[in-house]
């Protein structure tokens, strides 16, 4: 057989004219032996990356991969492409499964989509010793790091690949890793030899948009009715009830929508997702759960009715609006109450003090995008360590959001919380500033502090206000016990010494901030 050129495979079987961005490079270099990292945004293409090696190169191409529902659509797809493929899973009969070990042992495919449990087993090792192997595609390969925000242990455990199949090349594929994770993916994955390639994460045709939350459902009805009523997306909710309650709203409105959460049998939730993926109009109201690997080109937007875990899964989750490349909108409603309620999640989970962290980090990093008064794209962008210029594409590139000097009153607020010995949260000292005459206050003597009562031109929600900004901007945290005290930061101690100056975002109606602090 003559040795297939990457470039027929794509236009005969894919029925693509070229490769896009990087996917030629990264084809030809792992097709010539040579293993790599692959960060490129969802919907980039990353799939045709490790395909058209394992069909170029002799041997089987194993591709590890977590979900099952994800390899079924893949494995179809390539058999109607005329391409042997199959994939061994916990849901297989054990005749299934021995049937394609017998496909396997007799080299009869050229791609098997295994999770990585079953990569794991002794058994399955052994049996790949026998083979004659062209590639181990790992893709999600986030899941590898503990510095990424999905680690799996199991996919540490991948580092085997690298010892017993030395000589067989490997590319990990992920949307989503920012530089730690990176490195640590790169080094427990064996790649320090291979290339890595990271392709713009700019997704130009969504607009970005982030606002607080006041009046959920109305705000959101808006959104909808002014950008998309003839349109498909995404509503992301925190918890399982408030898909339920959301999704019979909108359906009670007269919307084609659908919920979507692990609580539901698996029979609807795959019902709802075909229907989804079917339909023109519809709304899927959704879990987290919701999303990996969904391919749907004309979702034209995403809405969070609560912050995301962090901005990696922002990113990813807006980033299944618009893979057509068609304008596509993401809006994102927020209150503190949101960052306090994961945070209690951060720290109630059986995650390392390490893990946690990390954690706590990057949801900082997320409630400063909220709070930012420059470019939203470029506070993403920067965030994985790309760039772009104010994109004209955002809310507050459209409406500069007013700001004002806030450093005298920045200077209060963190000498505050210094001058009472940093144990304390935000409402205890809002009510230090503003001179609150409580037993509490009486009790810890903070009545005769220096801080005490030099707030009183402001209003408590004003003072909360402010407080969320410094935590956005990372100048107080939370303290690591919890229970919401706030700690003065390296960055807000170096404030306060070097007395610079820090603007703040005007927010122009009080009465809007006190409303974010109710849920709906
Ligand atoms: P990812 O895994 O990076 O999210 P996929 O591999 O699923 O992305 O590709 C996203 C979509 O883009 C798929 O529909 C795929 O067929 C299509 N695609 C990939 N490469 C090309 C290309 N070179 N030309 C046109 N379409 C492509
Ligand atoms: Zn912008």
């Amino acid at each position: 057989m003559t040795p297939r050129q990457p470039l027929s495979i794509l236009k005969d079987l894919y029925g693509y004219d070229s490769f896009r961005g990087s996917q030629a490079e990264i084809i030809d270099h792992v097709i010539d032996g040579g293993s790599a990292f692959v960060l490129m945004p969802t919907g980039g293409g990353k799939s045709l990356c490790y395909q058209i090696p394992a069909l170029c190169r002799d041997g089987l191409t194993v591709v590890v991969s977590p979900l099952i529902a994800l390899m079924q659509d893949q494995i179809s797809a390539l058999e109607q492409m005329n391409i042997k493929a199959a994939t061994i899973n916990s849901s297989m009969s054990s005749e299934q499964v021995s049937n394609t070990y017998r496909q396997i042992q007799a080299g009869a495919l050229n791609m098997l989509y295994v999770a990585p449990e079953r990569l794991l087993m002794p058994e399955f090792l052994r049996l790949l010793d026998k083979c004659d192997l062209a590639l181990f595609a790992i893709d999600e390969a986030h899941c590898v790091s503990q510095w990424g925000h999905d680690f799996r242990p199991d996919y540490a455990a991948l580092s085997v690949l690298a010892e017993r199949f030395a000589h067989v090349p490997r590319i990990a594929l992920t949307a989503t890793a920012d530089a730690p994770t990176r490195k640590d993916i790169v080094e427990r994955l064996g790649l320090e030899n291979g290339r890595t390639f990271v392709s713009g994460f700019d997704r130009p045709n969504i607009h970005y948009t982030i606002a607080l939350r006041s009046s959920p459902r109305q705000q959101v009805w808006k959104f909808i009715q002014e950008n998309h009523a003839n349109d498909s997306g995404i509503i992301y909710c925190i918890s399982r009830k408030k898909v339920d309650e959301i999704a019979a709203w909108l359906s009670q409105q007269g919307v084609n929508a659908r919920p979507y959460h692990a609580g539901l049998s698996a029979d609807v939730r795959a019902e709802n997702q075909r229907e989804f993926l079917r339909g023109e109009q519809i709304i899927m109201v959704a879990t987290i759960a919701f999303g990996m690997g969904i391919d749907k080109p004309d979702v034209r937007f995403v809405v969070h009715m609560n912050i995301p875990k962090n901005i990696e899964a922002y990113y990813q989750e807006t980033g299944r609006a618009g893979r057509d490349g068609l304008p596509s909108n993401a809006l994102m409603l927020y209150a503190m109450e949101d960052a306090a309620m994961q945070r209690q999640w951060i720290d109630s989970s059986d995650a390392s003090d390490e893990q946690s962290r990390i954690q706590h980090k990057k949801l900082n990093a997320l409630l400063g995008l909220c709070e930012t008064a420059t470019c939203r794209r470029q506070a993403l962008l920067n965030y994985f360590d790309d760039s772009c210029e104010p994109c004209g594409n955002c809310d507050t590139c459209e409406k500069p959001p007013k700001t004002f000097d806030a450093t005298v009153l920045a200077q209060k607020a963190i000498s505050c919380a210094y001058r009472t010995g940093e144990r304390f949260g935000v409402s205890y000292l809002t009510d230090v500033l503003v001179g609150a005459k409580n037993d509490k206050i009486r009790k810890f003597g903070h009545d005769q502090v220096s801080t005490y009562g030099i707030g009183k031109d402001l209003s408590k929600s004003e003072w909360q206000n402010i407080f969320r900004q410094l935590v956005s901007m990372n100048f107080l945290a939370p303290n690591a016990e919890g229970y919401g005290s706030l700690e003065i930061t390296h960055t807000g101690r170096s404030f306060l010494k070097e007395k610079s100056t820090l603007s703040m975002r005007e927010y122009v109606k009080t009465s809007e901030i006190e409303r974010t602090q109710r849920s709906d």
